[in-house]
């Protein structure tokens, strides 16, 4: 493509709204516009890149034996209400009513669809396992639209489905889904981390992300590099540990429990100024509503709680920390003050606390707490559980060593469903046997839009994008310094009809800008390889410039195309 006659709207400022530089970069490098918050238009160069991540995850899909189909994003309400996900999804779901009245979703995710077109196909176990997938635009009126594509409110997932007699098959299924993603992704060019996570809300029976590493990532991963552990912070498992030696509260006997007057002392730091002790003496107790019910939950002063685990154990769809008129209900006393002894709602306690002793909890009364508390004999708990969030240097579960922690971006997730839509549904097959059995499922998304975000950010400098081969939205850019001296401009176009015919994707900047403007665009739009015709065509020499390494050669025009050639071969081999 000649740049001359591109709608590549390139842009020199840094665009105000943009706070992380993938976002920057694909409004910059012209890849896309916002119409509104969380929706985005791809221009041309941007969407050339989008079909290029599509198709990888297109051809590792049906390698893996997985059939496309497309599916509408405009659904009847009723499959969604047969599983409750109407109200679950809450104000993320797009509605709308049609004429008639009848209720409509622009889909979010696709689980009810496929489960409700196998079920209304399928009998046969002769006919399992299936997997479908669709490449298609999701809706979800996200609560906070933001980094651009990274978390919008219209993007593609590719999705997909399986469908197995039993937990056997769903085992081989969700390892085909596994390693189709790990090629997608080494394609891609990025580095990740595989995390387990957790599977509690969607009711299934295994889950694990493909994370981006990335400091801008909302997940947060603990990983072992002893053992290759990773896990979500959702579901990473935490160890007891005792927290200090016989210095503080592990080798004192137990004292006598003693009230203590603590006038407009409520934080964690204000106790510890006022006791001159460490965190980890003092215990929090924490109200939350769990749906209709209030619970407390303790875990050790200086951790925080981990929601999902405490989500799952109470199996609520909604939970919140309680308002000051709640804790004031429930414990007697202001916010700042609640504590174990006396409580009347359901205490869950973190298996760190039963390693304490004499520790400081709020008296449920305000102004006051409890010093030399222990459990067992001062208060009971309804149940003690890992249910604090785990940080860097706590024991690996699996082989003890210290984790460590980062962030990265969720960029697919693969999950094993079991059987929870295909009973909801009655999408069941007839076995061997003759007897009717519910189809055992996992899904398995991905964000095209997030991917390509993601790319972004692993692959970048101060100057651009820099594309990984495979997704660049052209391999090599020619620049002819001056357009208007025939020498070089004859040499351009004949190493862009070579490139051309040899199937290399090239632009021709044959734009009448200063040289330096069309480097500038060449580094910001990140094309991979830019071959220079300047002055030394007339010694048959032009300049081959790799924008991943800054690599530049001197090369004769032939040697140029022959090189690009090699390594756009290289870069698509993976
Ligand atoms: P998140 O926790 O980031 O909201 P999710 O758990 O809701 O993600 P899934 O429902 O598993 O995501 O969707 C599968 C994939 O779709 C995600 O891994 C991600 O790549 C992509 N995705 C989800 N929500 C968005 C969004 N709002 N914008 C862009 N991509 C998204
Ligand atoms: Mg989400």
């Amino acid at each position: 493509m000649r740049v001359s006659q591109m709608f590549m709207p390139t842009l020199r400022e840094m665009p105000a709204e943009a706070e992380v530089v993938s976002h920057q970069l694909m409004l910059r490098a012209g890849l896309m516009r916002k119409l509104a918050s969380g929706i985005y238009s791809f221009l041309p160069l941007g969407y050339r890149t989008f079909r290029k991540i599509e198709q990888i995850v297109r051809e590792e899909m049906d390698r893996a034996g997985a059939q496309e189909l497309l599916m509408s994003a405009i659904l009847p309400a009723e499959y969604y209400q047969a599983t409750g996900r109407w109200e679950v999804f809450g104000p993320d779901m797009f509605r709308l009513k049609d004429r008639n009245g009848r209720d409509f979703c622009l889909g979010p995710t696709h689980e009810e669809i496929f489960t409700e077109t196998v079920k209304n196909e399928i009998r046969s176990y002769r006919a399992l396992p299936l997997i479908l997938y669709q490449i298609q635009t999701k809706y979800r009126d996200e609560r906070r639209p933001r980094f651009g594509v990274m978390r919008s409110r219209e993007f593609v997932m590719k999705d997909a489905y399986s469908f197995d007699r039993d937990e056997a098959g769903l085992d081989l299924s969700y390892k085909k889904m596994y390693d189709a993603y790990c090629r997608i992704f080494d394609r891609c060019g990025l580095d990740y981390f595989i995390v387990d996570a957790d599977s509690g809300a969607m009711g299934g029976s295994g889950s694990q992300e493909f994370a981006v590493k990335s400091e801008i990532g909302e997940s947060v991963i603990a990983y072992c590099d002893a053992c290759g552990y990773a896990a979500n912070d959702e579901k990473a498992e935490c160890i007891p540990d005792v927290c200090c030696d016989d210095e503080c509260c592990m080798g004192n006997d137990m004292l006598p429990v003693e009230k203590v007057a603590t006038p407009d002392v409520r934080t964690i730091e204000e106790l510890m100024d006022f006791f001159g002790s460490q965190p980890c003496e003092f215990a929090k107790t924490l109200i939350y509503k769990a749906d209709d019910r209030v619970v407390a939950a303790m875990v050790r002063g200086d951790r925080e709680l981990n929601e999902t685990k405490l989500q799952n154990y109470l199996n609520c769809i909604e939970l919140e920390m309680a308002d000051a008129e709640t804790v004031k209900e429930v414990t007697g006393a202001d916010v700042g003050f609640a504590g174990p002894i006396g409580l009347k709602v359901e205490l869950i306690v973190d298996l760190e606390v039963t390693s304490m002793k004499n520790f400081v909890v709020g008296a449920n009364e305000t102004g006051y707490h409890l010093k030399n508390v222990n459990i067992g004999r001062d208060f009971k708990a309804s149940v003690v559980m890992d249910i604090r969030k785990i940080v860097e240097g706590d024991k690996c579960p699996k082989c003890g060593a210290p984790v460590k922690i980062a962030r990265g971006i969720e960029v697919g997730h693969v999950f094993k469903l079991g059987t929870k839509y295909s009973e909801a549904l009655g999408c069941v097959y007839l076995d061997e046997n003759g007897k009717e059995r519910p189809m055992v499922m996992g899904c398995y998304g991905i964000g095209i839009n997030r991917t390509m975000a993601a790319i972004i950010e692993q692959n970048h400098d101060e100057n651009g994008i820099i594309w990984p081969i495979s997704v660049a939205p052209y391999h090599v850019i020619i620049v002819p310094v001056n357009p208007t001296e025939t020498a070089q401009m004859e040499a351009a176009e004949k190493i862009y009809s070579e490139l051309g015919k040899a199937g290399v994707e090239v632009m021709l900047d044959d734009r009448n800008e200063r040289p330096g403007v069309k480097f500038k665009d060449a580094d910001l739009i990140g094309i991979p390889i830019r071959i220079t015709v300047g002055k030394k065509i007339g010694e048959g020499i032009v300049e081959f410039k790799l924008r991943k390494t800054g690599e530049m050669v001197e090369l004769s025009i032939d040697e140029a195309i022959a090189r690009a050639k090699a390594e756009v071969e290289k870069g698509l081999a993976l």
